[in-house]
């Protein structure tokens, strides 16, 4: 899976014309999923686009209350309502401007979670991965995915080393195998984010234990993504 987070980047027609060009490029092309995760003003848009595509649709964040009097928030089971394919939480920027925790994180993960949505839970260190699952079912693993981004490497330009990167993966394959076993370790899939770009993205992409990547300036341009989507 290689999915853009366009962050807070875009206004409404660049970004449904984005995801139509993407769409149209995609047609007839390999077993890959390719995601966009925008923010929430255009993903009522970006769903009906992207509908029966190979396009996901992901938000960028959401509360951890379904309903409630939390002004300016998102509701997790209106995302869920609208359409979206997943919800990206404990992002780096969420936790560094907006003081969320693993506590908030994991809050939102569980509500998230409970409203049959796929999470991608970000984390920067290896630390952060069993706080944010707590409470988590087994059986709600299959629709979790785990983004590694380290702090020093988002839109720095200054990627981790590929090898750094596959350390951290497969010591975060381990601690799911400690919490949940082997199988579910398996089959959870493991994301690398940070100054992704055209010179280390294959090689990340061919490490064993990360099986996508998330992408952020790199993304803003389209041409740029595509080349990306072709290299993966
Ligand atoms: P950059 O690719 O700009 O480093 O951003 C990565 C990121 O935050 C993806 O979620």
């Amino acid at each position: 899976i290689i999915i853009a987070n366009w962050k807070m980047n875009f206004l409404r027609d660049q970004a449904d014309q984005y995801v139509a060009k993407l769409i149209k490029k995609l047609k007839n092309d390999r077993q890959i999923e390719v995601a966009i995760a925008s923010q929430d003003l255009f993903l009522p848009d970006l769903i009906r686009i992207a509908d029966e595509t190979p396009v996901s649709i992901v938000a960028q964040n959401a509360h951890w209350e379904n309903f409630g009097p939390f002004t300016g928030e998102t509701s997790p089971k209106a995302l869920a309502n609208i359409g979206v394919d997943y919800v990206m939480l404990g992002h780096f920027e969420r936790r560094e401007l907006f003081n969320e925790t693993n506590s908030t994180v994991n809050l939102k993960v569980r509500t998230a979670l409970n409203n049959g949505m796929n999470v991608i839970v970000d984390v920067e260190e290896l630390e952060q991965v069993a706080p944010v699952l707590e409470g988590v079912l087994e059986e709600q693993m299959q629709r979790i995915m785990i983004g590694f981004e380290p702090t020093f490497a988002i839109g720095t330009g200054m990627s981790a080393s590929t090898k750094g990167a596959e350390d951290v993966a497969a010591q975060i394959r381990k601690t799911i195998k400690k919490l949940y076993g082997i199988n579910v370790a398996d089959a959870t899939r493991i994301l690398y984010g940070g100054s992704v770009n055209r010179d280390n993205l294959k090689d990340l992409i061919n490490q064993v234990d990360i099986d996508g990547v998330l992408v952020g300036k790199a993304a803003l341009d389209f041409q740029t993504f595509w080349e990306l989507v072709q290299i993966v």
